[in-house]
């Protein structure tokens, strides 16, 4: 049986974890899935190499302007293969209006180089596989596991790690942390949807600096929404 470890609220005692906390996690998710009903991958593709170059253009970046990149880009470099063997430079010019141009073209057609030399020009379906790519993390790993093959994984973007913190689900701010507790307490069969309602939640509703809690779906179960209201 899985060992459930206690998340522990400001005061020390135990916030989540063991059966409780997690019909608890399911109710809030339950909620966040009725409110955010089209809580989808913004990114569009076709294939799991092209979630991949799309995911790697999103850091600090946009999903909807990555979204106007990615055509022109594999239109013009159609697989591992081309986008590997691509003039450095004219791969740079199609993706320059995603920042950091330059590192990210190195990245994609170095992860392209590894695809096709590696992985007979399939994106290959484990962490460890993935994360050993040139500009690939675990949130990038997660990304590709979860939407592409379907392998339940949780991609800890800057919206996941404020909206757990704030629901007190998690009491760090290293991701990596994060996502392993939030492997834990949360019920697996939400494990593949999880990062996506709390980033359209994030985004939506718990903003970074003004989060809407009057009109939040789950206030009753977030302890800082509720001491918010409380010091209003
Ligand atoms: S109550 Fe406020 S802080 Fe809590 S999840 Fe909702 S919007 Fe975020």
């Amino acid at each position: 049986m899985r060992k459930v470890p206690q998340v522990r609220n400001r005061k020390g005692g135990s916030a989540m974890g063991g059966e409780a906390g997690g019909r608890a996690i399911g109710r809030v998710l339950g909620r966040l899935a009725k409110a955010y009903p089209d809580a989808e991958c913004a990114l569009h593709y076709r294939d799991p190499l092209q979630l991949l170059v799309a995911t790697i253009l999103s850091a600090q970046c946009t999903d909807a302007r990555v979204n106007m990149v990615t055509p022109a880009l594999f239109r013009a470099f159609p697989g591992a293969r081309a986008l590997a063997e691509a003039d450095p430079g004219e791969v740079e010019r199609l993706i320059r209006s995603c920042g950091y141009f330059r590192q990210k073209a190195r990245s994609i057609q170095a992860c392209c180089r590894a695809v096709a030399e590696e992985h007979g020009g399939e994106v290959p379906r484990t962490r460890e596989e993935l994360t050993r790519f040139a500009g690939v993390g675990r949130k990038t790993a997660n990304v590709v596991l979860n939407e592409a093959f379907g392998v339940p994984a949780i991609a800890v973007d800057t919206h996941v790690l404020r909206v757990s913190n704030r629901l007190g689900w998690a009491q760090t701010q290293d991701p990596s942390k994060v996502e392993l507790e939030l492997l834990e307490i949360t019920p697996k069969r939400w494990w593949g949807r999880v990062t996506l309602l709390l980033i359209h939640h994030g985004r939506r509703c718990c903003a970074a600096r003004k989060p809407r809690c009057g009109a939040c779906p789950v206030l009753a179960d977030c302890p800082y929404g509720r001491r918010e209201a409380g010091s209003s």
